[in-house]
């Protein structure tokens, strides 16, 4: 196939862009196998606890947490958080969200039924 020029899909990538939250990440200057402790042991209890004295003081601890969530990122210390704690975390959110949701249409339905009332009632 001959070359036809080039297309707004294939035009130089030289836009600015913001960096990347990671590029002020604590951990860039730790050994990685600390935040993928593997097991139970007691040597990976150790190696979490160190991970997560990076992200205690880690710049970007939010968005580094909040990417993991969004994510669902099943392995290793993200925002100062264990896979047991993230999972913990995102199920507590998940039941706050339908408690939220299950007030919600509860108020919708009451107000609904105080409309229907006046409606039926017959005026004075
Ligand atoms: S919060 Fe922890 S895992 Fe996330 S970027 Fe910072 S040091 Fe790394």
């Amino acid at each position: 196939m001959a070359w036809t020029g080039w297309s707004q899909y294939d035009a130089p990538d030289n836009l600015p862009r913001p960096a990347h939250w990671s590029k002020d990440a604590a951990c860039r200057e730790a050994h990685p196998d600390l935040f993928y402790p593997e097991g139970d042991s007691g040597v990976a209890h150790l190696d979490t606890a160190e991970a997560k004295r990076w992200c205690a003081r880690c710049q970007v601890q939010d968005r580094c947490l909040a990417d993991s969530l969004a994510r669902g990122e099943p392995h290793g210390v993200w925002g100062g958080l264990d896979e047991k704690e993230r999972r913990r975390l995102l199920r507590r959110q998940r039941e706050q969200a339908r408690a939220a949701y299950r007030q919600e249409r509860k108020r919708e339905e009451e107000a609904a039924d105080v409309e229907a009332q006046s409606a039926a009632a017959p005026a004075a």
